[in-house]
Formats: structure tokens, C-alpha cells, sequence
């Protein structure tokens, strides 16, 4: 399997990548900063791209398909430590059945608020990165808390 990469490596839509004209080595550096590290410079402007992308949910999503070793670059609006940091909190509590139960890419989001809520970014943040509505933020997340609880 190969490292998880922008959309646009894999999945043209119809909706044009921010990252569609961008030179690829803007979003692989040649080192990635750790979990938890402060990113560095070049993927803080990688990031600034994905911020405008009209596919960063998706793309976010397919790039966390892969396992945490293949997590390489700024995909999705993240860097490789903050998707890593993601997977590794989403592995220590599995969604449970209801929010499994729902379609495939509602699911998906549901996971990834999860995960960008356990990493500690509050409803708004989760809401920007997911171009999501607040709301519907905190209602994914009360429901996966009611699965947790009950
Ligand atoms: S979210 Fe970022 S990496 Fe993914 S397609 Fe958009 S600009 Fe490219």
C-alpha cells in the first residue's frame, strides 16, 4: 500500500484540488515534525493551501485509511503528526455501533470529529477543519458520547 497522498494524486472530481497547480514537494518536505512538535514552516503554508480546498473532507478522510507508518506530508489540511496523533487516540476508543450503523462517509466525518475532538481542538475548530456546522459538530459528538456511556 502506498502513503497516504492529496486527493489529486489518486481521485480527480469535480471540484478542482487548492493543491491542483501546486508543485507536490510544497507537501512533502523532507522531514515531517513529531506528534505533538510545532510544524514546520513549509507545512504551515502546505496547511494554508488545504484551508481553501473544496475537497479537504474527503481528502482528509482517504488519508486516514492509511495506517499511521504510511502518513507522510501535509494531506487533508494535517500534517503527517497530526494524522498520526489521530489514528493513534482513534485506536484507543473505537466508534461503537450506531455511529458505524450510519453511511459510509457520514461515518467518516463522525470519526474524524471524534479523532480532531480527542486531540483537543474545541467545536468550532472541528466545524472549520470539517467545513461542517457547529452544531452538527456537537451532534456527532453527543451522539458517539450516548454510544460510549450507554
Ligand atoms: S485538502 Fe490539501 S492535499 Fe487534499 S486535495 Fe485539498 S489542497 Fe490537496
Amino acid at each position: 500500500m502506498t502513503a497516504a497522498a492529496p486527493l489529486t494524486a489518486t481521485a480527480p472530481t469535480r471540484q478542482q484540488p487548492a493543491c491542483w497547480d501546486v508543485d507536490p514537494e510544497l507537501f512533502f518536505g523532507v522531514a515531517d515534525s513529531a506528534e505533538g512538535q510545532p510544524v514546520f514552516a513549509w507545512e504551515q503554508r502546505a496547511v494554508a493551501i488545504c484551508a481553501g480546498c473544496p475537497v479537504l473532507v474527503k481528502c482528509l478522510a482517504a488519508a486516514l485509511e492509511f495506517p499511521v507508518d504510511e502518513q507522510h506530508g501535509v494531506v487533508g489540511g494535517m500534517t503527517a503528526g497530526q494524522r498520526r496523533a489521530l489514528l493513534r487516540t482513534s485506536r484507543q476508543q473505537p466508534a461503537r455501533s450506531s455511529v458505524t450503523d450510519t453511511p459510509r462517509d457520514q461515518r467518516r466525518l463522525v470519526q474524524a470529529a471524534v479523532r480532531l475532538h480527542q486531540a483537543g481542538q474545541n467545536g468550532r475548530q472541528i466545524a472549520t477543519r470539517l467545513q461542517a456546522g457547529e452544531r452538527q459538530v456537537q451532534r456527532w459528538l453527543a451522539a458517539y458520547r450516548a454510544e460510549v456511556l450507554a
